[in-house]
């Protein structure tokens, strides 16, 4: 018997493990939930169900291959356990996983139960992540060679192995899971956040391909146009719903598309925002291959000669401020008013938030990053940890951005807008005055009736200031003495590399170009940068 262990990679199409294990016999296709990894957390209620729906769907995909998904509560290796205890089998397959620190432990755990059970397990790669990487030299290369492969078809009708019924105790409802262990008590499903299922993965790439996409580079950084010109498939690519490389090739057929229309029905935009958007697919391995190569950076520093420099300091009520939406800064709340709700935001305004709670807040990154995580249904460890180290400034190889929050309100929001429809409390002060309430004078406070303390919070800190504060005290420890030498360390590990000139996929349509000019994952002692 076949083993094929469903991860995170929710899909019947351009999967390796159920394409290998079907060649080899009669299959299991297995998926487990196991306690210590759903309640973990980083995990919250949203997550469970979206993870439901995309499994609900995998279901009806492998029952039109003749197979049924068999499904078991527990931890890996109990389960394992049962499983052969009852049917002996030789061969567990699945993909390679980048995730947290308890995913990490769990393979360790399983890969001793494969050991002493003779079982081979045989992992393939989904992402463009190489495990045991010395450093980055010729990484790029290998992306592209993975991701211009073919996927792997459809496997067809596989010889199934149908198991009447868990072999665990009955699997509790998650629901009544989630109820019982308390696990998400502050947290509830998100009323507006986005479906899940193979299906709505390929709706969002086809949209995107043949219109949203037109506007993307143009529409990304504002959170009123992010929500409809990114294609927002993030979420299906954590959990596997449609492979990265699947996305790759349709880019690919979108260009030979575009290539044959005459010059004036080509859609403007469309070929700046295929090559953008081809360089966060590389991005996404990219991060992700920090925390494979680096675990650690899940709870420490990137560049460890920021130890200290924020630990001591953790105030509560900031954070609390900053996860509740009431700063007194309107961009921020709005945007954690949106993310409570639709467990997502764009990338410009993650990072404003990452930011201000680093710089401004001055709060270490771990307890804001864990409340992300639960807040991002997109939660994808590897690109998280590193995207939150970057933005508090510890990597010692980006320069520092802070962002302002006024700045970003004028320039991503100019009228006011976004900021209404998510501070409904603020809808009738005028534009002039939005993002900067708290310099209304109490007549105006009167007009507007919108009073300051009693309808909308004044600022928790001067941004200004605080932002000067916070530079400062960066600033000693990047000029420690053995500050650059780590930092040369951290470049040598996970700076990105510049293409060879004989890697032909990519320099065709190289996204290179874009990706060191919004990447700078190569500046050891960059400038301050404010904005
Ligand atoms: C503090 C912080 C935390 C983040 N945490 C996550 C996370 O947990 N999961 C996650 O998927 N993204 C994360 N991002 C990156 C980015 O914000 C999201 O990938 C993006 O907003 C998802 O929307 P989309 O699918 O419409 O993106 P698109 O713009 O359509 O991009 C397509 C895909 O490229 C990848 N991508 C896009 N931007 C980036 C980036 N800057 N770095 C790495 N990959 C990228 C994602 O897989 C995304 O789905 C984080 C960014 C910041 C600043």
């Amino acid at each position: 018997m076949q083993v094929v262990w469903f991860k995170r990679d929710f899909r019947i199409i351009d999967h390796a493990p159920l394409a290998s294990a079907r060649r080899k016999g009669a299959v299991l296709p297995l998926v487990i939930d196991e306690p210590s990894i759903l309640f973990a957390d980083d995990q919250s209620l949203q997550h469970v169900h979206f993870r439901e729906e995309c499994l609900n769907a995998l279901k009806k995909e492998l029952l039109t291959l003749g197979a049924v998904l068999h499904r078991e509560y527990g931890e890996a290796v109990a389960v394992l356990e049962a499983l052969w205890t009852q049917h002996p089998f030789t061969h567990l397959w699945s993909h390679e996983e980048t995730g947290n620190a308890l995913t990490y432990q769990r393979d360790c755990a399983v890969q001793a139960w494969c050991k002493t059970r003779h079982v081979v397990w045989t992992e393939y790669r989904q992402f463009g992540v190489v495990r045991r990487l010395k450093n980055r030299e010729g990484w790029a290369e290998q992306w592209d060679t993975l991701m211009h492969a073919p996927a792997v078809p459809n496997p067809g009708k596989l010889s199934a192995i149908i198991l009447p019924k868990p072999l665990l105790p009955q699997i509790p409802k998650l629901n009544a899971v989630v109820d019982r262990d308390r696990a998400f008590s502050k947290t509830q499903d998100k009323s507006l956040r986005q479906k899940g299922g193979r299906q709505v993965a390929i709706d969002l790439l086809s949209s995107f391909l043949e219109g949203r996409g037109a506007h993307y580079s143009k529409g990304m950084s504002s959170p009123l146009s992010a929500e409809i010109v990114c294609s927002r498939l993030s979420p299906h690519l954590a959990i596997g719903t449609i492979s990265i490389r699947e996305i790759v090739h349709a880019i690919k057929n979108k260009r030979e598309e575009l290539d044959r229309l005459p010059l004036h029905l080509k859609p403007k935009g469309m070929s700046g925002a295929l090559r953008s958007f081809e360089s966060r697919l590389y991005w996404h391995c990219h991060f992700i291959q920090k925390l494979e190569s680096q675990p650690s950076i899940e709870f420490q520093n990137i560049h460890r000669g920021f130890d200290g420099m924020r630990e001591t300091e953790f105030d509560s009520s900031r954070f609390e401020a900053w996860r509740r939406g009431e700063t007194g800064y309107p961009m921020i709340d709005a945007c954690m008013r949106m993310l409570s709700q639709m467990g997502w935001v764009n990338f410009r305004m993650r990072a404003m938030l990452a930011s201000f709670s680093a710089y401004q807040l001055w709060l270490h990154w771990r307890q804001p990053a864990l409340h992300l995580a639960r807040e991002f249904l997109d939660y994808e460890p590897g690109i998280h940890y590193a995207q939150i180290q970057m933005q508090s400034g510890v990597t010692g190889i980006n320069t520092p951005r802070m962002y302002n929050p006024v700045k970003q309100a004028r320039d991503q929001d100019p009228d006011g807008v976004f900021v209404k429809r998510w501070l409904p409390e603020l809808q009738s002060v005028p534009k002039d005055w939005i993002f900067e309430p708290w310099l209304m004078p109490p007549s105006l406070q009167a007009r507007y009736g919108v009073v300051l303390d009693r309808d909308y919070p004044r600022p928790i800190v001067d941004h200004e200031v605080a932002a000067r504060e916070a530079k400062q005290r960066l600033t000693v420890f990047r000029n420690a003495s053995e500050f650059r030498s780590t930092a040369k360390v951290v470049l040598n590990r996970h700076g990105s590399r510049k293409l060879t000139s004989h890697a032909s996929p990519i320099k065709k349509n190289n996204p290179q170009k874009e990706r060191s000019k919004s990447h700078a994952d190569n500046t050891v002692q960059g400038a301050f940068d404010f904005g």
